[in-house]
C-alpha cells in the first residue's frame, strides 16, 4: 500500500485524485490549505459519487468513481505515514505547502512538483532545511493532463493526457521505500509514461513556459508604438520570425549553461536539458503541420489554435496588451530568472535573455536586473537560487 497527499484542491488535483483512487493499493488522501476548498470537497462528496471523465485518444470515454479516503485542511492527519505527496498547485502556493508539512514528514519521503516548476527544489532545500537532506525529491515538467474541474469536489474532466511527461530525481540519505517513479506511475496508469532522467536542475532549466510566454511577449511587443489593435493576435499560431528567433537564443543560451555546468561537475547530467525546438518534435508531436523550423512549428501547432495574446478591451472596442498576465508575473519570477540566476551561478552570458527580462521587468513594475546582474530589490519574490542564497555550483545542484 503508497500513502499519497495529493497538495491542491484545483483543477490537477481533483484529477489527480480520481485516478490515483482507482488504484486498490493507494491509501489516497487530498490537503488542501486554501481557503474553505477541504470542507467544500468533504461536503460535495457526501453521498455523492466522485467522478472523472477521461476522455482517450481514440474518443472514447473512460469515466472512474473512485474518491480520495481524505480530504483536508489538516496537515497532520493528511501526512500521517505518508511516503509520497504530490503537488498539484501553481508554484506561487508550494511555500505555504512545504511549510505546514515540515512538522510532519518522515525521512524518506518522496516530495513531488507535478508540475514543479523552475526553483522547486531551492525552495523545498530551503524550507525544510536538514529534513530535506533525508527526503527526496521528484520534479517534473507539467501536469499529465488538460484538465478542468466541471463541479468543485464532485467532477472533472480529462481533457487530454500527455503521451510522456519529462521528469527527474534527487536522492536525499534516506532512501524512498520503492521506486518512486514506478510508485507515482502506478497511481496515473500507463500514462503519460514517466521519462525520469538526468539531475533535477535540468527540469528547472526545462521549465518551458519561462522562455516561451516571455519570448513571444518580447517579441511582439517591444516596439509597439502604443496604439491599442483591433483584434487579439494569434499567441502562437501568429508568431512571427522575430520572436521564433528570440526563443531560440534564449534555449540556446539555456543550453550552454546545461553544458558548462556539466563541465564544471563531469559527474552530473543534464543532457535531459534540450533546445525548445527538440521539445516541442516530443511534446507535440502528432499536433504540428509543418516541423521545419522552430517558426513553423509553433505556427503550425494545431493544439494552439485560436490561442491569443493576453489583452484587456479599451472603451471603443480595441484591445491593447496585458503585461500583468501570468505569462510575465508568473513565468519571469519563476521561469526565466530562474534561469538567467543558474547562468549567473555558472559564469555564462545570457545576453538574450538579459534583453526579455529588461524589457518585461519594466512592464511588470518590476526590478530584478541591475546593470546585467540580478541585484533587483524584487529578486527576494522570485525563486532565482540567489533568493535562497543558493551562490556556487555544488549549491544549485544539492551535491
Ligand atoms: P488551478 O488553477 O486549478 O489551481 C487552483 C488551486 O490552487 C486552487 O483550487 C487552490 O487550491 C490553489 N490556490 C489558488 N490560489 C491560492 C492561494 N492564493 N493560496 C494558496 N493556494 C491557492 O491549477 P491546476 O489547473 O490544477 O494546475 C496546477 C499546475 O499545473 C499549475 O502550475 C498549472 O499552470 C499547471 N498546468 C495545468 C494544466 C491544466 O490543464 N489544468 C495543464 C498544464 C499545466
Amino acid at each position: 500500500m503508497v500513502v499519497l497527499v495529493i497538495c491542491g484542491g484545483g483543477n490537477g488535483a481533483h484529477v489527480l485524485a480520481g485516478i490515483a483512487s482507482s488504484n486498490p493499493n493507494a491509501d489516497v488522501r487530498v490537503l488542501t490549505l486554501y481557503a474553505d476548498e477541504a470542507e467544500r470537497w468533504t461536503k460535495a462528496m457526501e453521498g455523492n459519487d466522485f467522478v472523472v471523465t477521461v476522455n482517450n485518444q481514440d474518443k472514447s470515454q473512460t469515466i472512474l468513481k473512485n474518491k480520495p479516503r481524505l480530504v483536508t485542511k489538516d496537515p497532520a492527519l493528511a501526512a500521517n505515514k505518508a511516503d509520497m505527496i504530490v503537488f498539484t498547485v501553481p508554484a506561487f502556493a508550494h511555500r505555504q505547502y512545504l511549510d505546514a508539512l515540515k512538522p510532519h514528514i518522515r525521512p524518506g519521503t518522496v516530495l513531488v512538483g507535478l508540475p514543479g516548476q523552475s526553483g522547486f527544489e531551492f525552495e523545498v532545500w530551503t524550507a525544510w532545511g536538514d529534513l530535506a537532506k533525508q527526503c527526496s525529491i521528484m520534479s517534473f515538467e507539467s501536469l499529465p493532463w488538460a484538465c478542468r474541474f466541471t463541479e468543485f469536489g464532485r467532477a472533472a474532466t480529462v481533457i487530454g493526457t500527455k503521451e510522456n511527461l519529462a521528469g527527474a530525481a534527487w536522492y536525499g540519505s534516506v532512501p524512498p521505500k520503492a521506486d518512486p517513479t514506478l510508485v507515482l506511475q502506478g497511481c496515473l496508469g500507463p500514462h503519460p509514461v514517466l521519462l525520469t532522467r538526468g539531475a533535477l536542475l535540468g527540469i528547472t532549466l526545462m521549465a518551458t513556459n519561462g522562455y516561451i510566454h516571455p519570448s513571444i511577449l518580447f517579441g511582439r511587443w517591444h516596439k509597439w508604438d502604443g496604439n491599442p489593435v483591433n483584434e487579439p493576435p494569434l499567441f502562437y499560431n501568429g508568431l512571427d520570425e522575430f520572436s521564433a528567433q528570440t526563443m531560440s537564443s534564449v534555449s540556446d543560451e539555456i543550453l550552454a549553461v546545461a553544458s558548462s555546468l556539466m563541465k564544471q561537475r563531469p559527474q552530473v547530467d543534464l543532457t535531459n536539458v534540450a533546445h525548445i525546438w527538440q521539445w516541442y518534435l516530443r511534446v507535440y508531436a502528432d499536433d504540428i503541420g509543418d516541423k521545419t523550423s522552430l517558426f513553423t512549428t509553433i505556427r503550425t501547432n494545431a493544439a494552439y489554435s485560436g490561442l491569443t495574446h493576453p489583452t484587456t478591451k479599451t472603451d471603443d472596442g480595441k484591445f491593447v496588451p496585458d503585461f500583468k498576465h501570468r505569462y510575465l508575473m508568473e513565468d519571469i519570477p519563476f521561469g526565466l530568472l530562474v534561469s538567467k540566476g543558474i547562468a549567473e551561478v555558472a559564469g555564462v552570458p545570457t545576453p538574450t535573455i538579459d534583453s526579455v527580462i529588461s524589457w518585461a521587468q519594466q512592464k511588470m513594475g518590476k526590478e530584478y536586473i541591475v546593470n546585467g546582474k540580478l541585484a533587483g530589490k524584487d529578486v527576494s519574490s522570485t525563486r532565482c537560487p540567489q533568493r535562497y542564497g543558493l551562490t556556487t555550483v555544488d549549491a544549485i545542484l544539492g551535491l
